[in-house]
């Protein structure tokens, strides 16, 4: 008679221990663990079909998302959310969809990545520059001249359009560039895979952007020794700009497809290649989230 009441007992308990430990697992699943469904996506942005594809197709699981004239490739990089979106060139272009990209997918960092010109005499087409700053090119103050006084770009100073809520042009505070750090643990990400890239080499510099396709030689040259720029394209500061104003980790990283200054040819294939390395910084990344 003990003995069935205590084995009454026992098997209770037994169902009790089971009831709660199913309990505890399926709590954790609700948790955002890193590659689950909660957690925040990397976005990585190229302007061109070449420059955003090659990319886009090693993810997996992919579902396409369109904005406008952007494209969003929702997918996975070792169960890890990674969107690939392919911005169109220039900065208007970029710099709406990286807002719509904050806006809808919460990222928790953006990797702007693509082709570009060198500034840099010592840079070699499919060397690439990780954007330990980025600034914009085409933010400039004229000097002040009358009807009749010509033109000088050379006189041009650069403008902050960032330094006040009130007018640049009158702000002598404002004549300076502005420059978007690169985000230090993106970087990091970067400089660890390194030896993984063996088309050029890899180094740390500052890349310009504007709408604006330089073939003047004086003036890269002015850019160069001015701005301190290592290569110039059409988005990064645009990208790193928005990703500034929400507090979102960047990080430009640029192949180059020419360099006008030593007479290096433009190649299309350089563009590929990027895609190559940036897809192990993202891997290495992630990486770090998951830990
Ligand atoms: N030669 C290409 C032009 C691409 S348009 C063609 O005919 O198809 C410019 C794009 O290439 C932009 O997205 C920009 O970021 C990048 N780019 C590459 N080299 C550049 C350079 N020297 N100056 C400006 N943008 C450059």
């Amino acid at each position: 008679m003990v003995n069935a009441k205590l084995k009454k007992y026992a098997f209770l308990a037994i169902l009790a221990v089971l009831f709660t430990s199913v309990l505890a697992g399926w709590n954790d699943s609700q948790k955002a663990a890193p590659g689950k469904e909660k957690a925040r996506p990397i976005i990585v942005q190229g302007p061109m079909p070449i420059e955003a594809e090659n990319f886009a197709k090693r993810l997996k699981n992919v579902k396409e998302e369109k904005s406008g004239d952007f494209v969003f490739y929702k997918g996975t990089l070792d169960k890890y959310p990674v969107i690939v979106v392919k911005t169109g060139k220039g900065m208007e272009n970029t710099a709406a969809a990286t807002a719509i990209a904050i806006e809808r997918y919460n990222p928790i960092a953006i990797i702007n990545q693509g082709t570009s010109g060198g500034h840099d005499p010592d840079l070699h087409v499919f060397d690439i520059v990780l954007g330990k700053r980025t600034v914009n090119l085409g933010s400039l103050k004229t000097a002040d001249k009358e009807a009749g006084q010509g033109i000088d770009p050379t006189a041009w100073k650069p403008m902050d359009l960032m330094a006040s809520e009130g007018s640049a042009g009158e702000d002598p505070n404002a004549e300076k560039a502005r420059y978007y750090e690169g985000d230090k643990e993106l970087l990091a990400a970067a400089h660890e895979v390194k030896d993984m890239y063996t088309k050029g080499k890899i180094v740390e510099g500052t890349i310009g952007s504007a709408d604006v396709w330089n073939n003047e030689v004086d003036r890269i040259e002015w850019f160069h020794s001015k701005f301190g720029t290592s290569v110039e394209e059409m988005e990064g500061a645009s990208a790193a700009q928005i990703a500034k104003s929400y507090d979102v980790p960047f990080l430009g990283i640029r192949i180059l497809s020419n360099n006008k200054v030593n007479g290096g040819k433009y190649n299309p294939n350089t563009a590929a290649a990027n895609q190559d390395y940036v897809y192990e910084v993202v891997k290495q990344y992630i990486s770090y989230k998951s830990k």
